[in-house]
């Protein structure tokens, strides 16, 4: 039977622009929900300055309470600080990141293309010295808010800085949620023909209701690995128009009408989603959180 293996970053794409606060024991909540669905693949939290991003601010807390569940815990770093506190908290992967567009990596990251391929450069040395593993995430991979569509060359250029660095995997965004399966066709087949031994995984928002035709061709040109979030919650806070995430459930729904296994238990998601949506209806205000040194 053919596997597919899906990351939910519910805890950290979609509840980091969420319109309220989830408190750390509803976070909690909804990693073991998640787990017990049986996602064994969790972007929990991201390691930013909170002042960024204040809805994460509780990723250190998140990630020791829920570490020794058997799954990858995942965490967003944008830097070897970031690093620094993903093993503290018993991380397994980070996810690094850069955008395939200059304006959009700085709106996000604050910093231009080059400062950053630096800064992973360092984060990646880093994470692989404590044993950690590293994803390549390339965000604006297709679309940016502030450039329009991305020309190949950039987004080959950031594979090839990844290539470099060694980064154990490769994942492409589509941040703005526009990609066309066509588009998808393209950047797949020609990220895997530079990256030939490497797994690739996309990361799919859904503007127009395209994701899940995204997906197919994705895995028709060989993807194997996809993120979503649960309700199709989250978006880029750095990126205006941003839609949300590829729903959870809808993409376990999908490949199993099609016997493609996933090892997740679709309906067990959903009262884990109903209980989130009731937290994020409050609207609660961050609490304030200094971060730890
Ligand atoms: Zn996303």
């Amino acid at each position: 039977m053919e596997y597919v293996k899906i990351t939910d970053v519910t805890p950290r794409d979609g509840l980091q622009d969420a319109s309220g606060y989830v408190p750390l024991e509803n976070k909690l909540a909804l990693v073991k929900g998640l787990y017990g669905a049986g996602i064994r693949s969790i972007e929990a939290t991201a390691f930013v300055r909170s002042q960024r991003i204040p809805f994460l601010a509780d990723g250190d807390q998140l990630l020791g309470l829920v570490r020794d569940l058997d799954a990858e815990w995942v965490a967003l770093v944008p830097n070897p600080k970031g690093v620094g506190r993903a093993i503290r908290a018993g991380a397994d992967t980070v996810t690094v990141v850069v955008s395939a567009s200059e304006s959009h990596n700085r709106a996000n990251l604050n910093r231009s293309q080059s400062e950053t391929l630096d800064l992973l450069r360092e984060s990646t040395l880093m994470a692989h010295e404590a044993g950690l593993h590293v994803r390549g995430a390339v965000s604006t991979a297709f679309a940016c808010p502030f450039e329009g569509n991305i020309p190949w060359r950039q987004v080959e250029k950031v594979t090839e800085a990844y290539l470099r660095m060694g980064v154990d995997e490769l994942s492409i965004a589509d941040t703005m949620g526009t990609a066309t399966p066509l588009e998808v066709k393209d950047r797949v087949s020609k990220i895997r023909a530079l990256a030939t031994k490497l797994p690739l995984g996309i990361h799919l928002h859904d503007r127009f209701g395209w994701a899940l035709a995204n997906v197919a061709m994705a895995y028709e040109y060989g993807v194997r690995r996809f993120e979503s979030a649960l309700a199709g919650l989250g978006g880029c806070p750095y990126a205006p128009g941003a839609a949300g995430n590829l729903d959870t459930e809808h993409l376990v729904m999908f490949f199993h009408a099609q016997g493609i296994e996933t090892g997740i238990n679709d309906s067990l998601l959903k009262p884990v989603k109903n209980d989130l949506i009731e937290v994020l209806s409050k609207h609660l205000p961050p609490p304030n959180f200094s971060d730890p040194g």
